[in-house]
């Protein structure tokens, strides 16, 4: 696993980064278990191309790919309100690496989150997606646990602000999907050489 830091509008994000097989991510699948905390708690749900029940399962979605980069992406908060600005901040952050990656190693990302490229998603429209070559689901969307994840794989404890208590770290996950040889090395020179 590779570690960077780098500074951003005065803050300190860490970046960890690591390349898995494809095959052995698939036991963080819970998909059924996901799609119904979604369905009783998310108001996304059935509202956009992007997110349950529209999304497809990790396995399948995965299939063409041998491996995958996982991206994680920290940064340090005090209260509520640096929390929900880092909670952008991370997943702007991640959606740029993420897609300077997609175009020079000619692989496929996820995404951080639901799909918010457009203002209203044409799902509510009853009509196919409008881009897309540019959509992309995010692992959670596709079932994947990323508590579990992120606890296994990067060694790191996925918090959330709640009434009791105040989370002291912020954390985006993303990945992209490719085949071939690239090693962490490659991903982190053009993540080091990124203009943040
Ligand atoms: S690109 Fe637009 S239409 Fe397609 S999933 Fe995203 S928001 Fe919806």
């Amino acid at each position: 696993m590779k570690k960077i830091k780098f500074e951003k509008n005065g803050k300190i994000f860490t970046l960890k980064a690591i390349v898995c097989e494809n095959k052995d991510l698939i036991k963080f699948m819970n998909r059924d278990y996901f799609m119904n905390l979604c369905k009783s708690g998310c108001p996304n749900y059935n509202t956009n191309w992007s997110c349950p029940p529209n999304s497809p399962r990790f396995d399948e979605y995965s299939a063409d790919y041998d491996k995958s980069l996982l991206v994680e992406v920290t940064s340090e908060v005090k209260d509520d309100e640096e929390f929900m600005e880092a909670y952008i901040q991370n997943r702007n952050t991640l959606e740029d690496l993420l897609s300077k990656m997609q175009i020079d190693f000619e692989c496929i990302k996820t995404a951080c989150g639901s799909c918010n490229l457009c203002k209203r998603c044409a799902f509510l429209d009853n009509k196919n997606c409008y881009h897309p070559e540019k959509m992309r689901y995010s692992m959670e969307s596709m079932g994947m646990d990323l508590q579990k994840m992120s606890e296994e794989i990067f060694d790191h404890q996925l918090t959330w602000n709640s009434k009791k208590e105040q989370s002291t770290t912020c954390t985006s996950i993303g990945s992209i999907l490719f085949n071939g040889t690239f090693l962490e090395d490659d991903f982190c020179d053009l993540a080091r050489d990124y203009r943040f």
